[in-house]
């Protein structure tokens, strides 16, 4: 099993059918191979070696799809590079992840003399943008254009396919090592259920792609040789101008996205019209917001998954009709690929409905995390991978994922569950959107404290909020405090950054 394996079955099927859309560039299948087979003699051509990583710090575009296909047919290691990082974090990563080889755009163009200056393992840097190539550096264009194909390398299986980094939502981002297997096996069980791609149907990239939310779209819509649409950047405007543009009927949007998409000024329910598919993931779903979602968009199948970037990376699924029954505001069930349990910290399984940590197995896992043995046999015990994430399974085998361990509140010996306050928060219509932390408290260990973000400009009394909580919520769960802000602070993969506003608001 190998990366590119789905991109043969698709030039067989659909020679003609568009692969790439990039604002007005559009190429098929049989001239996408031919640039990803070309691009791959390039990178050989560079001194590039079976297992070199090769790193992609650019926006999203047809190059950059171009480009996740050529690195694995050259038999190399793709390694992405997260494009919010600050120029110290980006020289961690290349650094971290020994890149031989750095493609990048014109956005990042310019920050690339200083890391060079630290990066002395980059041997190349091709430049993948639309401007004359800098000298020095090797135009993308120039080894598609005159390199000779080379055949695919046809390697993969257990042998390390991509180094991806976490989202960073916790902290300092892990580099994981993924393989070919793995990353298939998990394309493999999401795409069987049905769910995950519309045949035939276009998928949009407005999600950044270095993460592995976004990036797992690509693997399963090659699997059904669809079309992918890139535009640079997650951008409100940009996004709805592209849905009926390019006939896109498969988005993925962290809750965050859709949220600012659905608020903002020139959203028109319109533009949604030939979506079939909105997939959702990677924090938690605000009920108030599936619930809009769905009044707006009833003719749009909704998909829940869950997982994390160590799992390849998603391992439980929400499918359509599921969204209009009882599990609504659950994350799933297992998909086919992945065994999921919730233990105790004893490892032994919980009873159905006890919270404890969600644990799971399979051919998805990570190999581990890059570098770090000692971390990765912290979290994978006995061949179980501990996500740090607290959550149950109901009778029927859904999972409820209730927090991230780490943002959990013990106060006064009880656990609030962050996401659940933010949940009735956000039901509460001068309520733009919030986060829940925990801060320390004398008495109680750690005290409930709000972070909102007003709806409109009336910021909204304290006293309003609390009777809001307090008439849905047990008296321990209620904020003891609130901090009105502009904006929360996100991540570059769109997730709050709760670390930070704990140590904003920690005084
Ligand atoms: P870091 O590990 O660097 O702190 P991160 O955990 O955000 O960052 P990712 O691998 O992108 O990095 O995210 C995985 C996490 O995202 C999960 O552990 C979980 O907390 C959260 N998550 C993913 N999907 C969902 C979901 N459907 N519902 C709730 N939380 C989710
Ligand atoms: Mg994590």
């Amino acid at each position: 099993m190998y990366l590119t394996q789905p991109l043969h079955r698709a030039l067989q099927q659909f020679p003609d059918r568009i692969a790439t859309i990039h604002g007005d560039r559009a190429r098929d299948f049989t001239t996408h191979v031919q640039r990803v087979a070309r691009l791959a003699g390039g990178l050989r051509s560079l001194g590039v070696e079976s297992g070199d990583r090769v790193a992609m710090y650019a926006l999203n575009s047809d190059r950059y799809l171009e480009h996740l296909m050529a690195v694995p047919w050259a038999d190399a290691v793709l390694a992405p590079v997260n494009t919010r990082w600050a120029e110290p974090e980006v020289v961690y990563g290349l650094n971290d992840c020994d890149a031989r080889v750095l493609l990048v755009d014109d956005t990042f163009a310019p920050a690339v003399p200083a890391l060079l200056a630290e990066c002395p393992g980059v041997k190349h840097v091709v430049y993948a943008g639309e401007g004359p190539t800098p000298e020095g550096w090797v135009s993308y264009e120039d080894l598609v254009a005159a390199c000779d194909p080379v055949p695919d390398a046809r390697r993969g299986g257990d042998a390390l396919a991509a180094l991806f980094y976490t989202g960073g939502t916790t902290g300092a981002p892990k580099g994981v090592a993924l393989s070919h297997a793995g990353m298939l096996t998990s394309a493999l069980g999401c795409v069987a259920t049905g769910f995950m791609t519309t045949p035939g149907g276009r998928f949009l990239h407005a999600a950044p792609m270095f993460h592995l939310g976004d990036l797992a779209h690509w693997v399963m819509q090659s699997l059904t040789g669809n079309t992918q649409v890139t535009i640079p950047a997650f951008d409100p405007a940009a996004l709805l101008a592209a849905l009926p543009e390019h006939g896109v009927t498969d988005l993925f949007l962290v809750p965050t996205m859709l949220r600012i998409v659905l608020d903002h000024p020139d959203f028109d329910p319109a533009a949604f019209a030939g979506l079939r598919r909105l997939v959702y993931a990677a924090a938690p779903m605000p009920a108030e917001l599936l619930d809009r979602a769905s009044e707006l968009f009833p003719h749009v199948e909704l998909v829940q998954a869950y997982g994390m970037t160590e799992l390849s990376p998603a391992i439980t699924l929400l499918g359509p009709s599921d969204h209009a029954g009882p599990h609504r505001y659950s994350a799933g069930r297992a998909a086919p690929h992945s065994e999921v349990r919730v233990v105790a910290p004893d490892g032994g399984e919980v009873p159905r409905g006890t919270v404890g940590e969600i644990v799971t197995r399979g051919g998805h896992l990570m190999l581990g995390y890059w570098g770090k043995p000692e971390l990765t046999a912290e979290v994978v015990r006995d061949g179980w991978m501990h996500t740090g994430d607290a959550g149950y399974l109901d009778e029927a085998g859904y999972l409820y994922v209730v927090d991230r361990i780490k943002d959990m509140i013990i106060t006064g010996g009880e656990n609030v569950y962050s996401a659940e306050v933010e949940n009735v928060l956000h039901e509460h219509p001068l309520v733009a959107t919030c986060a829940v932390i925990g801060l320390p408290d004398d008495r109680y260990g750690e005290r409930v404290h709000a972070v909102v973000v007003p709806a409109g400009d009336r910021h909204p009394d304290p006293a309003e909020l609390d009777a809001h909580v307090r008439a849905r919520l047990a008296n321990y769960k209620v904020p003891r405090g609130y901090d009105f802000v502009d904006e929360l602070p996100l991540s570059g993969a769109g997730k709050v950054l709760k670390h930070e506003l704990r140590s904003r608001f920690r005084s």
